[in-house]
Order: C-alpha cells, then structure tokens, then sequence
C-alpha cells in the first residue's frame, strides 16, 4: 500500500533523502514543511504537490505563496511557530515524518501521536526535552513511534522478535566518535568551525554535526534510547566504532549480541521506520565486505568530552534535566556556529546548566517550553 507521508523539515539533511525513499517506495506526499528555504520547498512543492505546506518564517511564507499564484492548485501555505503542528493536525497523512531539528520540533510530534497517526523520528531533541509527554500521548492513542536514527533503527530491528525483546539486558550504543576522536582539551581548544563541522563518516545538518564533534549527539542519543526502549541509563553502554558500520547492538539476558550492520547512509533507516513492520528494497548500498578493511571499538572520553558526561548526568537525574541539557546545547551551538564561542565552551555550558538545578519532578509542555528558555538564558549569562 502506497502510504501517504507529512515531511516535515523536508528541505534538510533528513528531509531530502526521505524524498528520495519516497520516490523510490512509490509512497505519496501528504505535506511539506521548512524552517526558511524558499527556493528549495519551491521546487519540491511543484514536484511532489503537497495539498499543505508550511514555513516558520513569515516573510519567506510570504514570498512562498506569490511564487506558487501560477500553480492550478496551489498548495495551502502556513506560516509560523506553530505552523508544522498545525499541518500535521490539518493533513491528511498515514504516518508523519519529522525531521525538523531541535526542540523547534516537540509539538508536531506530540500533536501526531494525539490523533493516533503514527511518527517516524528524526527528530531527537523533541523525545529528549519531552519524552515523558511524548510516551504519555502513545498510551492514549496507541499511536507508535518508529525511530529514524541509525543506531535507534539498530536497536528496534534488533528487538523485532518479541521473545527475546523481553529478555533484553542491555543497549550497546555505538558512536563513531567523531572527529575528534583522541584528542586532548588542549587539542580541542583551538578547534575552530569549519574543522568540528568534518565529519568522518555522515553527511549532516549543522547542528547535528556539531554535536556529533562534541558527543552532545551521543548524549542526546542515550536519552532517546532510554524512552524509546524503556531502559536506565545503567543498562545502555557507548561504544565507539570508529567505521560506523555497525549501527548498534542489543546484549540478551543469555549474553547473546544481536548488531544490525549496514553502510552509513541514511536512507536506510528512513526505508524502515516508513516501511515498518515490512522490509522492502531500497536505495541504501549493500554493505561489501571486500572493501571493508576491519571493524575497530574503544570507549568514548567522557573526561574530555564533557558534553556526554552532562547527558548522563541529566539522564540519571530525570525530569527536566535532560530538556535543560538540550536547551543548553542548543543555545550553545548556534554561538559556536556565530564564532561568538569556543568548542570548550559548548561543554562547559551544558555541564554547568545540569548542574545549576535538580530539574526533579513531572512536568506539563509548558514547564518544557519553560525550561527550554531558562536554560538557552544560563548559557547567555554564563558565557
Ligand atoms: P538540517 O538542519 O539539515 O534540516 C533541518 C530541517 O528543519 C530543515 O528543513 C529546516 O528548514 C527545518 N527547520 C529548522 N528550524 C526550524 C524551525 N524552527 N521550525 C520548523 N522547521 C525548522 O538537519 P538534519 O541534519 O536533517 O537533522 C534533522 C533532525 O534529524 C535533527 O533532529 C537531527 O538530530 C536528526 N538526525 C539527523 C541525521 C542526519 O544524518 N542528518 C541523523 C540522525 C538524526
Ligand atoms: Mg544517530
């Protein structure tokens, strides 16, 4: 059956090689949305026909819908901070994909859940600031969630058969390490920009490349994995593997490890949280192993990487402390990408917002809305 996906952040990284599975799984576009790229959403809107899109930004909204007055059937244009919630509730979509990045994100995922439509998620800062909400919304709606991120994607193929998903022991989350894998904070002192935005092994938005140079991205990922799977912290170990072949593994009570291996490349997961719970063929290479010279591990330096030891901690500590760590880093990162801070500093920034406050007890979306502001206003204070 040719499914009907809302695509939301459609013009990023995610968003364009999701275009690509669509195109390839005949499925059809139920909506677009972006953050400001005109030009882009332009020429997907005229490609793939969206009944509805959407912009954050109003004046691009603006510019959007003159550009589109030839079309026969223009598309509905919404504009705005609630804009891709207001789709996904307007839409008429069988699953909805987001792949918005940060917290931008929560509400359309929350809103999804509400009316039992099923998620596929990039999005990650949206579980990690309100994962509490986010399970809350799928026991209402028996709505799912599907994960998009790689080593997610691992762990929930890993755990299909439900036998042995009982018996999980524990995680083995694996992360490539990033560039910066080795070095030293004296080392990492001088990085500037365009170095921490190199990544080895994947092709990613900005944001998400910055976090995967400081392993905030493997602290975030932590967190997601324990709403997604229902784990403590305690029973979710990194590994680094530096090849970024294998996406992660799952250790059974019996000490079986299952791994799901595969190429880095993205349209493979993206295949399977659309496809789930069938596998069909994809656009995603075969994985050669002629070429394929070794696999190597070793343990990520939380010591230096100070970003993951400030995830942990908010993990353990729970309530808010984990939608403070993300605000934090957000914040932090974009005066990174300004060169209005050092790459030390994204760490130190995080780390000392975790520790300002107990963050314990529930919470409502508007304690996370809250939350999520008082911490980008510590990092401005601390900076
Ligand atoms: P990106 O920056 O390339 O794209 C982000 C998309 O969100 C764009 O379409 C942008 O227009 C839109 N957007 C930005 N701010 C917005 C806002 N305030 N409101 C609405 N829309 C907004 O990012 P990406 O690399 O594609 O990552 C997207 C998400 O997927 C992130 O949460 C990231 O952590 C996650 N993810 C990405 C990868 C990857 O390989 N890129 C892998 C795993 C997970
Ligand atoms: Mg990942």
């Amino acid at each position: 059956m040719a499914k009907k996906v809302a695509l939301l952040g459609s013009t990023g990284s995610i968003g364009r090689q999701s275009l690509e599975v669509i195109d390839a799984l005949g499925y059809q576009v139920a909506a677009l949305t972006a953050g400001r790229n005109v030009d882009l959403l332009e020429r997907q809107i005229r490609k793939y026909h969206p009944p509805v899109v959407a912009l954050a930004d109003e004046a691009a909204a603006e510019m959007l819908r003159g550009r589109l007055s030839n079309l026969k059937e223009p598309p509905q244009v919404l504009y705005g901070r609630d804009a891709a919630r207001n789709v996904v509730a307007e839409c008429d979509a069988d699953i909805v994909l987001n792949a918005i990045v940060g917290i931008a994100g929560l509400e359309a995922t929350l809103t999804a859940l509400a009316g039992g439509v099923d998620v596929a998620l990039a999005n990650k800062e949206s579980l990690v600031a309100g994962g509490d909400l986010v399970l809350k919304e799928m026991a209402v709606t028996g709505a799912n969630l599907l994960p998009v991120d790689s080593e997610h994607s691992a762990i929930f193929q890993c755990l299909q058969d439900v036998h042995s998903a009982k018996s999980l022991e524990k995680i083995i989350l694996t992360a490539s390490g990033g560039p910066f894998y080795g070095w030293n904070p004296e080392q990492l002192a001088g990085v500037g920009k365009a170095q921490a935005l190199n990544h080895p092994n994947w092709s990613m938005g900005q944001k998400i490349t910055i976090d995967s140079a400081t392993l905030m991205n493997k602290g975030l990922e932590l967190i997601e994995a324990m709403w997604l799977f229902g784990l403590p912290p305690e029973r979710i170990e990194i590994l680094v593997q530096r090849e970024s072949i294998i996406h992660s593994m799952v250790q059974f009570s019996d000490h079986s490890v299952l791994a799901q291996l595969g190429m880095p490349d993205m349209r493979l997961p993206i295949q399977y949280a659309l496809t789930w719970p069938r596998r069909l063929p994809g656009p995603a290479p075969a994985l050669d192993f002629d070429t394929l010279s070794g696999l190597s591990f070793g343990r990520p330096d939380a010591d230096t990487f100070r970003c993951l030891a400030a995830c942990r901690r908010a993990a353990e500590k729970g309530g808010l402390a984990p939608c403070a760590a993300n605000g934090a880093n957000e914040e932090a990162v974009a005066l990174f990408l300004r060169e209005e801070i050092s790459f030390l500093d994204i760490g130190r920034l995080v780390e000392g917002c975790v520790d300002s406050d107990s963050y314990a007890g529930g919470y409502a979306l508007d304690d996370v809305v809250l939350c999520d502001a008082q911490a980008r206003q510590y990092v401005r204070e601390h900076l």
